[in-house]
């Protein structure tokens, strides 16, 4: 190691302790937790918070910061990129006057009891107030980083940095277009069989079932556990010791697998970050989109794949003894990927999900550039779901009151999903060139090959690399949503049977620029 940055090394490793512990909170507060922990831990993390804030704004940086420029020549690759990634951290912080970062936690907590109640009593009225205030600290937020265009612009630098609203626009435009016509003719198709489904299905037997194929795939679990939690999600304190949550339902044997290979899949990318990055920010995805194409890839491209299912099914019959004799595994992959629009985005299937994404993606923009009012917000919704989805939303709880993420001044966020979707369809196109034998590898429940190839290719990177130019580096590709389309309309199409259709993208394959993996194509 290079001896004058080992006091930077040190001084951001306390840092990143501090964030883990903050982590091991809220992992218990949405575990194990009793309810009347609650305040007391709120105040613990609030405090905590605090401390961290300080030490990332402490001006002592400010001289590691300088003699790390200043002697860059001296810096490993690694190094300079750390050093990079925490400039672009801290200097984003320092803008937030200490006031405004106060007021927007206290508006965070109220904005979250009031949706919580409002939510409960389906009545928009209630949120709309803190609604209000949480946009308008929001918009200061976004003055004090600084924006063109749009202040979604300065907002989304947190979540996928270098994106902007007219580069998605851009980007999301043959979704808006395709998916709408692809949900219409899957619903003019004969539907799929899926009364199998409803029957009992054993809680403790699912979260066996559940635990072998993390394992399977190669989730470490010396490394990790499976908890429940009522809303799933994966937290790490460190590369060995990454966790994940699911929840159980007695009414649906898949939904708890579905969020366990979710969360599995981000885990996987934790677990795999390199061992000497621990307590640094290389240890870490360059985007939110990155780390949900980790999951997405595993939860649809394998877990949602016909192969998965030749593998899987007499597996799951041992776990489920008579309950499914009678199905095969083409009826359980058919039942799985069934397409059916719907109100809430987080039962979504593979198809419609996306459409969600795109309402709260046009929304917030209106919202923020002050062209929708919060007063006009339910009516619009409503509107786009019924232009979108062909649904009519009956209230605000199952309308714009389901998801937390406004409440928590949240804004710019939903987009990462879709992005994850679109770069998880680009990976497993681009694994299938590079290893032919990827369906028989998952036919026969051998996953390390597969793990081997998201290690290499984006897992042991970390934020070495910013994400656009990462998924373009794996792939050869041009990010853009032709994959994603592709995939969807090809693998509905067989579900669905229906009559072939023109090529969603007639230009086909755009290569990025500097195609690493042109060199070992065939022509
Ligand atoms: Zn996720």
């Amino acid at each position: 190691m290079t001896s004058f940055f080992t006091p930077f090394r040190e001084a951001y490793g306390e840092l990143a302790d501090l964030n883990a512990t903050l982590q091991v909170l809220s992992w218990d507060q949405q575990t194990c937790m009793p309810p009347k922990g609650a305040e007391v831990r709120a105040r613990q993390m609030a405090t905590l918070e605090g401390i961290l804030h300080e030490k990332v704004i402490d001006p002592r940086w400010d001289d590691l910061l300088a003699e790390a420029r200043a002697r860059a020549d001296e810096l490993t690759a690694d190094e300079r990129a750390f050093v990079r990634e925490f400039r672009l951290e801290r200097e984003r912080r320092v803008k937030l006057p200490t006031a405004l970062v106060k007021e927007l936690a206290l508006a965070q907590a109220e904005g979250f009891e009031a949706w919580h109640s409002a939510r409960r009593k389906s009545e928009f009225s209630l949120f709309a107030p803190c609604l209000e205030r949480l946009l308008s600290l929001t918009r200061q937020k976004a003055d004090c980083f600084g924006w063109t265009e749009t202040p979604w612009n300065a907002l989304v630098e947190d979540f996928e940095r270098g994106m902007t609203a007219a580069r998605l626009r851009e980007i999301f435009a043959p979704l808006e277009t395709a998916l709408p016509a692809l949900v219409e003719r899957i619903r003019s198709a004969p539907q799929v069989p899926i009364r199998f489904l409803a029957q009992k299905w054993n809680t403790a037997r699912q979260r066996e079932f559940n635990e072998r194929v993390a394992r399977d795939l190669g989730y470490d679990f010396e490394a990790g556990r499976l908890d429940i939690a009522p809303h799933p999600f994966t937290t790490d304190f460190g590369i060995r010791d990454v966790r994940i949550t699911t929840r159980y339902n007695e009414n649906s044997c898949l939904d708890s697998l579905s969020g366990t290979i979710h969360e599995t899949g981000h885990a996987l990318f934790e677990q795999g970050f390199r061992g000497e990055d621990e307590r640094t920010l290389l240890a870490a995805s360059p985007s939110y989109g990155v780390h949900e194409s980790q999951s997405r890839f595993w939860e649809i491209f394998i877990g949602q794949s016909r192969p998965f299912w030749e593998h899987y099914l007499p597996i799951l019959r041992q776990y489920f003894p008579g309950q499914l004799t009678d199905v095969d595994a083409e009826t359980m992959y058919r039942a799985i990927n069934r397409v059916e629009p719907s109100l809430i985005r987080v039962d979504a299937d593979e198809v419609t999900y996306n459409l969600h994404i795109l309402i709260r993606f046009n929304i917030e923009l209106d919202l923020l550039d002050g062209r929708l009012t919060v007063r006009d917000l339910p009516a619009e919704w409503n509107r786009r779901y019924r232009a979108l989805l062909g649904v009519d939303v009956p209230d605000d709880a199952r309308g714009c009151l389901q998801d937390v993420h406004w409440a928590y001044g949240s804004f710019s966020y939903f987009p990462s999903y879709t992005l994850g979707n679109m770069y998880a369809a680009m990976l497993a196109e681009a694994m299938e060139r590079d290893r032919p034998m990827l369906r028989e590898d998952v036919a026969a429940g051998r996953f390390a090959g597969i793990l081997e190839w998201l290690r290499e290719k984006i897992h042991r990177v970390g934020r070495r690399m910013e994400a656009i130019p990462l998924i373009e580096q794996a792939t050869g590709e041009c990010v853009g949503s032709e994959a994603l389309l592709r995939h969807l309309t090809r693998k509905y199409a067989d579900i669905y049977r229906l009559p072939t259709i023109a090529n969603p993208s007639p230009e086909g394959r755009k290569e990025a620029a500097n195609n690493p993996a042109r060199k070992n194509e065939k022509t």
